[in-house]
């Protein structure tokens, strides 16, 4: 996920305050009717929460028990995850590795058996990062483990030496803004949540060049570090000299302010060859759909990102969420479920510095009449660890049509459905035309510990969890494709 969405994110700690709160209604788990067969067309006399005379929760309870059992059974999605972090690991836009998972995801899906199965061309930006070093250079030399900011401008072929000047808050920067001309700039900001220590990440760059510093160090944004630096995109508004920002380990920038706090100020050189090409670089969209079996122009839309920085292998960033959502769409396929409406998957590119996917699908279904048939679009980018429910935006009426299904995942364990989501970047130029969203929730204590760093790796991740990530995607993506009544918008 990237920072299209902060403000969702200023009350992750409130999830589970929320969930607790807006846990759909308590269904008794007996009373469950075994004949209830699945009906058809003009039989449905339903609405809203029904399907025919019978209770929709009721009437899906075995359907929702069985795909829990068959996803949870089966570790196949992990190892699948596996090799395609293993072979395919630095998943960025404009990169010849990208563009091979992309085709590697096709050839797969049509292994699978899923009936369409295409790409759509996107144009996505092409930054690349380059070499890249900083070290500190006084009190004594001392190498600094960095990564520039996706989307960085580099230090034009020389290294940058200046004293540091460390602040903790955009507050303390206006109050030291004397001291900043010529310098390099050096936000510790500390870890409050993603959401708000990512505005430093995003704007640190203009409002240090603001006051004239010539580079910028940023305490990664993490929780919990264990002295690596973690990247992330940036952003400059082109009203100021736009001048280079890399993140360092929170370890490495607490060094630094110590030496500040003592009047005794670092000296640091920065190099960096970061480069936003001027051409934009040929990526793909994947797309891949089972056919409704009664209303194929209507669409349920699953789906993460393919794209990853070019660090670690992007495993839960977003590997994870392309796995977890393509398995619910084979499964669905394998279970033979036949849904009414068409279940369609897509893997966007370039969410981490562009969000062009996303742009591009829907830009795609306006012009082919398919953006009023959309039923509900469905992300999973915000980790793939243990699932706790789902996240939705959307009609109220919507939301009550949905509850009932979240309470089916209780086999597994309670999950809620709540109102905003996580990880939705890419469904988020859906919603902006009025489609009803949702994203997976799924326990994140972990997932700003590896996010967009070097360790973001396969061997994190819990094949059980993942198993339970896609029963929890796979029975929602189901029964929004084949309830008898539309969701409204
Ligand atoms: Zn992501």
């Amino acid at each position: 996920m990237n920072h299209d969405r902060l403000f969702s994110l200023f009350t992750l700690s409130g999830i589970l305050f929320c969930y607790l709160i807006l846990a759909g209604p308590a269904i008794a788990d007996g009373g469950l009717d075994e004949q209830a067969e699945i009906k058809t067309g003009d039989e449905l006399t339903s609405s809203n929460n029904t399907y025919g005379t019978v209770d929709l929760a009721d009437h899906y309870r075995e359907t929702a028990r069985e795909i829990i059992t068959a996803a949870t059974q089966t570790h196949r999605a992990f190892d699948r995850l596996t090799y395609f972090t293993d072979y395919f690991p630095h998943r960025l836009s404009g990169s010849e590795m990208l563009e091979n998972a992309i085709d590697w995801a096709v050839t797969e899906l049509e292994s699978d058996g899923i009936p369409e199965v295409r790409k759509q061309e996107v144009m996505v930006p092409h930054w690349v990062r380059g070499n890249e070093f900083a070290k500190m250079v006084t009190p004594y030399e001392k190498e600094l483990p960095m990564l520039g900011l996706g989307g960085t401008v580099n230090t034009a072929g020389e290294e940058l030496t200046a004293r540091t000047v460390v602040v903790e808050s955009f507050d303390e920067l206006e109050k030291r803004s004397n001291e900043i001309p010529g310098n390099i700039v050096v936000y510790n900001q500390p870890f409050t949540d993603y959401g708000r220590s990512v505005q430093y990440r995003v704007y640190g760059a203009d409002r240090a060049a603001e006051h004239g510093a010539i580079g910028v160090l940023l305490r990664s944004v993490t929780p919990n570090s264990m002295g690596h630096p973690h990247t992330g995109g940036t952003r400059y508004s082109g009203e100021v000299p736009e001048i280079p920002i890399a993140a360092i380990s929170a370890e490495d920038a607490r060094l630094l302010h110590r030496f500040d706090r003592r009047d005794d100020p670092a000296t640091v050189t920065l190099y960096m060859e970061a480069e936003l090409k001027e051409e934009s670089a040929l990526s793909h969209n994947v797309i891949a759909e089972i056919p409704g079996s009664e209303r194929p122009e209507e669409i349920v839309v699953i789906g993460g990102h393919i794209d990853s920085w070019d660090v670690g292998q992007g495993a839960m960033d977003d590997a994870g969420g392309v796995i977890v959502t393509w398995e619910a769409l084979r499964l669905i396929y394998e279970m033979d479920l036949q849904p009414k409406r068409t279940i369609r998957l897509v893997l966007w590119t370039n969410e981490e510095n562009g969000v062009m996917g996303g742009r591009a699908y829907r830009d795609k279904v306006i012009e082919n009449g398919e953006l009023e048939n959309h039923q509900l679009a469905f992300e999973v980018d915000f980790g793939v660890f243990q699932p706790l429910g789902y996240g939705f935006q959307g009609p109220e009426e919507t939301y009550r049509m949905l509850e009932p299904i979240a309470e089916l995942m209780s086999p597994l364990r309670d999950m809620h459905l709540r109102e905003g989501s996580y990880g939705t970047v890419d469904i988020g130029p859906l919603q902006r035309e009025g489609v009803p969203i949702m994203g997976l929730d799924v326990d994140t204590e972990e997932y700003f510990w590896y996010h967009h760093s070097a360790k973001d790796t396969i061997d994190k991740l819990d094949p059980d969890e993942i198993a339970e990530c896609i029963a929890a995607v796979t029975v929602m993506a189901f029964i929004t494709a084949d309830m008898p009544d539309r969701l409204p918008w």
